[in-house]
């Protein structure tokens, strides 16, 4: 994701795909020319990163110029009247062959056959890199289309949102959803995952989703989730992944307008944070940190059996449960501080000391991002 101006961008078309297409346009133009030597005119400014990359791949001689299109400045009008720089040369009996970036409503193709009936060319054959059918609304023949593209918005590889965004090697297609931000709250049971979250959903404007809370929430209401479960959290273990995928994500609908998540209590492991990762991209989002509560053990079941005198709690009364559940992070949900620190997302912070103080660190960390 990218950030030009005040808009999200997200990966669209990767510079692979790019190259190919630009290859396979060269190749098509060269097959049909034969040895004719072509004169490419690229429009600017959009252009110029593909015309580039064109007349390196084009197996034959050519002649390559520009030309920009610019409003008459001071002039309103209905009908934009345009007026052509940089076209110096004589074309009479050659074959043109324009270089767009990108063709959508087709106005300036309209400019470019009006301004080209005068100039005596053999032919004008038009190569576009990106088009947009669904917005094209001219009757021009297009005799090179490198890639047809839906009718949004995108930017890179010489395209621009207000100046921005030509120099990117890829295309970035503009995010119409809204931009979230969305933590991972990480740590062993005990660490204060639940307490921090609660200071950190009120500063941030955050949707807090904790599956335990969820899980008890079900139990207390007898509802089939809550039976099912009571058989694993009664003994410290794990609640099937499914089954607590599907209820997150279920949590995640139901606050389709967030600004963003704290996730405390998932994901707990490697299939809940691939599961993650996939819902938060179909909402054109990402996680965005895990941010970890580092406590030592003894202190944690310390905090948990000073908990259970007060928070009815079965799992927290017993040390033997707390235990299994230590152990059940340690085997199970540990290894996730790898999977968020491949991918630069992982942030540790102390968990000992007062509320108030663990709470600036958090925020410290959350700032930074
Ligand atoms: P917590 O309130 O986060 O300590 O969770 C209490 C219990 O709920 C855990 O010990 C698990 O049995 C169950 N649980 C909560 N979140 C998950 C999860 N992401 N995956 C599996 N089980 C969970």
């Amino acid at each position: 994701m990218i950030k030009l101006h005040d808009k999200y961008f997200k990966p669209f078309i990767s510079a692979q795909e790019i190259d190919d297409a630009v290859t396979q346009m060269a190749n098509d133009v060269a097959n049909d020319l034969g040895d004719e030597i072509p004169m490419f005119i690229g429009i600017l400014n959009g252009s110029f990163m593909l015309v580039s990359d064109f007349v390196k791949k084009y197996p034959k001689p050519c002649e390559v110029t520009f030309i920009k299109l610019a409003s008459y400045e001071g002039v309103k009008s209905t009908e934009d009247i345009q007026r052509l720089i940089g076209l110096t040369q004589d074309l009479t009996g050659r074959t043109v062959v324009i270089l767009e970036d990108i063709i959508d409503t087709g106005n300036t193709l309209h400019e470019v056959h009006r301004i080209f009936k005068n100039e005596g060319v053999k032919q004008l054959l038009i190569a576009t890199l990106f088009y947009k059918p669904e917005a094209y609304k001219k009757d021009f023949k297009l005799h090179y289309v490198g890639k047809e593209i839906p009718n949004k918005f995108i930017v890179g590889y010489g395209l621009d949102y207000d100046g921005l965004g030509r120099d990117l090697p890829e295309v970035y297609q503009l995010k119409t959803t809204q931009h979230m931000t969305n933590i991972v709250l990480f740590g062993p049971p005990g660490a204060g995952k639940g307490t921090q979250a609660n200071f950190l959903k009120e500063k941030y404007n955050l949707v807090h989703i904790s599956t335990g809370d969820v899980f008890r929430y079900n139990m207390k209401n007898d509802t089939a989730l809550g039976t099912l479960a009571k058989s694993y959290i009664d003994k410290g273990q794990l609640v099937p992944d499914q089954v607590t995928i599907d209820m997150l994500e279920a949590e995640v609908e139901k606050n389709a307008d967030a600004k963003g998540f704290i996730f405390d209590g998932f994901p707990r492991t490697n299939a809940q944070a691939e599961a993650l990762d996939q819902l938060m991209q179909s909402k054109d989002s990402q996680i965005n940190a895990m941010i970890a509560l580092e406590v030592e053990d003894e202190v944690l079941v310390e905090r948990l059996l000073e908990r259970g005198k007060s928070s009815g709690r079965a799992d927290d009364a017993n040390e033997s449960v707390i235990r299994d559940r230590i152990t059940e992070y340690y085997k199970k949900t540990a290894i996730l501080k790898d999977f968020y620190a491949e991918q630069s997302k992982y942030y540790g912070v102390d968990g000992i000391g007062s509320i108030d103080a663990i709470t600036e660190r958090l925020c410290n960390a959350i700032d930074k991002l």
